[in-house]
């Protein structure tokens, strides 16, 4: 017998639809390319956006069409989040840092007819220009006053948005049709799309709004560091809209400074960012000789690389409740969440952050298991390490325009290429990722765990671990070292350090300093990269 409940679709547009009705006066802030700070509103967002559909329209847009966007995050691509995906097309956010032959085969692969830009992407675009796929209108996302100058073949968004009324009606479709377009960052490969659903991307809101979840509400002032470019900037733009938190925008500046004093001066309660932009804080910090506790957060997402261990501590020492989520692209991106549990809060601190440098606990409607390399599943006991897989309502099952073919088995799981153990309160630990896992005479090393270590030396500012080429191991751990500015130490010293930390077979057989670590687009440890680079270090230094 069938339930007798409505069957209402799960749709973006009643996010916005609600945060409009309920929470109309709850603020956005907007840095944008030209470095104006602008205070618009849900209210105000709504009324854009609309306008906003309507010009997608007018330029040719129909349901399932993708519209391009290569911008910061600033109000006008907030609204686009919303525009294109109201009318049922899909908003195909493509990630500025990568490389252009990547940009370019993410265009071409998406195929959208409509992209839109923010102007210091346009010498980018026009490096691309006979190879932009379909793209038939550029629409810079800025006003009249802010064109380039003498360029016919542009067209201004603010112009655009001027001649509309903003009487729309949003559609009502099947919640199951495309709304988004991301394609992964490629660290694995070709970049391969994952295509959202207004379903998924909903479910994926109330999640962001659980305690035990993001624990968003209407009380924050949410700061924004991770871009809209980066997987839905983690679903907060959605998220924003469903409690009504004030959002924060930072437009392209999401340096230290930048974001210092803009979360000062919104009294941002929240904020989330990978990794890379929390060292960067603190590095203006250091060099400003300001305090942790000056930062007005009470809480601090990082995900999309492990959470150093190091940074937590001191978030920790200034009663910022620093965690971390995991997740990817195919997970819409939040899979599990690192929250302590009761009987965590009597635990003394460095205690507590034992339990928030895992990776966390499934959030409810994300089912996890760890399996063996030919398949069998492994026991949840803290110490058996296998590939993660994942099914849920928000994981995708499989890539846009078939790449890849089959990418979920016939029980629906997909494997992340994550490596991982579970315990047996379902709390994941993430040893490494599968192409990452340094693999010595058979055994394996994770290269997380010791970079988490090396973090913790008052010298080291960042610090990657590679397995490269060994006479008698196959393989064996070189950590590449950038110390902090104006500190000295030397190889043996860090090594010293890591003795009591890691197995003592773990410890690298070299320590190397560099300048510098190169980073992916999404700002994490270009580990291929590395490996290329110094694969035969240890053959050649004979170590
Ligand atoms: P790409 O794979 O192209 O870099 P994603 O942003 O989808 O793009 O990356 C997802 C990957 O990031 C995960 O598979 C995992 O390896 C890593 N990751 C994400 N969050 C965490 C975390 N909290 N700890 C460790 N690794 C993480």
């Amino acid at each position: 017998m069938l339930g007798l409940m409505q069957d209402r679709p799960l749709l973006i547009s009643s996010l916005l639809t609600h945060a409009e009705r309920y929470h109309p006066r709850s603020e956005v802030v907007s840095v944008t390319c030209e470095g104006e700070t602008v205070r618009t509103d849900w209210a105000g967002i709504a009324r854009r956006a609309k306008k906003a559909a309507q010009a997608l329209r007018r330029l040719g847009v129909k349901p399932g069409d993708r519209v391009a966007t290569l911008a910061w995050n600033t109000h006008r691509h907030l609204e686009l989040y919303y525009a294109a995906a109201g009318i049922g097309a899909v908003l195909h956010t493509v990630n500025p840092r990568l490389f252009p032959e990547q940009i370019d085969y993410i265009l071409n692969h998406g195929a959208a007819e409509v992209l839109l830009l923010d102007a210091p992407f346009l010498p980018l675009v026009d490096g691309l220009e006979d190879k932009l796929g379909k793209v038939k209108h550029r629409v810079v996302m800025t006003d009249a006053n802010h064109m380039p100058k003498g360029r016919a073949d542009l067209a201004c968004y603010e112009a655009l948005l001027a001649s509309e009324d903003g009487t729309l009606d949003w559609p009502v479709f099947d919640e199951k049709q495309a709304s988004g377009l991301c394609y992964t960052s490629g660290t694995t490969g070709n970049p391969k799309g994952v295509l959202y659903s207004h379903r998924s991307t909903v479910l994926h809101a109330f999640l962001c709004c659980q305690v035990d979840g993001l624990h968003l509400s209407r009380a924050d002032s949410t700061l924004l560091a991770v871009p809209l470019f980066h997987v839905n900037a983690w679903g907060i733009p959605y998220a924003s809209a469903l409690c009504g938190a004030k959002l924060v925008l930072p437009g392209p500046k999401l340096d230290g400074q930048s974001l210092y004093d803009l979360s000062r001066a919104e009294k941002c309660s929240f904020s989330l960012g990978v990794p890379t932009v929390w060292i960067g804080l603190f590095k203006y910090l250091d060099e400003a000789g300001l305090k942790t506790s000056n930062l007005p957060f009470e809480r601090v997402l990082m995900g999309g690389s492990a959470a150093p261990r190091a940074l937590l501590e001191r978030f920790h020492a200034a009663e910022i409740h620093a965690f971390q989520a995991w997740g990817m692209s195919e997970t819409s991106p939040v899979a599990t969440v690192a929250t302590l549990l009761p009987h965590h809060k009597e635990l003394p601190k460095a205690q507590q952050i034992d339990v928030l440098v895992r990776q966390g606990r499934a959030m409810f409607g994300v089912e996890l298991r760890i399996v063996a390399e030919d398949g069998t599943e492994l026991p949840h006991d803290g110490s058996a390490s296998g590939e993660l897989m994942v099914r849920g309502p928000w994981v995708t099952s499989g890539y846009y325009g078939g790449v890849g073919g089959q990418v979920v088995d016939k029980d629906g799981w997909f494997a992340t290429g994550d490596v991982a153990k579970i315990d047996g309160e379902g709390f994941v630990t993430l040893t490494d990722r599968s192409k990452d896992v340094i693999k010595s005479g058979g055994e394996w090393i994770s290269s997380i765990e010791l970079e988490n270590a090396a973090l913790g030396h008052p010298a080291v500012e960042a610090a990657a671990v590679v397995g490269v080429t060994h006479d008698r191991w196959q393989e064996r751990p070189l950590m590449l070292v950038v110390k902090k500015p104006g500190s000295s130490v030397a190889p043996a010293e860090v090594l010293a350090y890591l003795e009591d930390k890691v197995a003592r077979w773990w410890l690298p057989d070299d320590v190397v300093f560099v300048e510098s670590l190169p980073l992916t687009a999404t700002g994490k440890l270009d580990k291929k990269v590395l490996r290329e680079a110094w694969k035969d270090h240890l053959v050649k230094a004979g170590v």
